[in-house]
């Protein structure tokens, strides 16, 4: 993808989305790996989307910390 089709973050300005899966379901999102905020399929991306992690593991509190990046995986050139 050209650099001027990224998507920069609306939420923290600093990093672009980046598509990921989650590898549990298999549901798409759009991450950004500076503020973890997240759009889901359908999310306006102009705007801030006031999702998380916690958004797209429900009722699951993300921890980072604690080996749940484990459940997400970067998808390559968004296929
Ligand atoms: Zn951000």
């Amino acid at each position: 993808m050209p650099p001027d089709m990224r998507l920069r973050c609306t939420v923290c300005g600093q990093d672009y989305l980046a598509p990921y899966r989650n590898t549990v379901n298999g549901e798409r999102f759009l991450l950004c790996a500076e503020c973890d905020s997240v759009w889901l399929p359908g999310d306006d991306t102009s705007r801030p989307s006031g999702h998380s992690l916690s958004t797209v593991f429900a009722g699951h509190q993300f921890r980072p910390d604690e080996g749940d990046w484990d459940l997400i995986e970067p998808v390559p050139d968004g296929g």
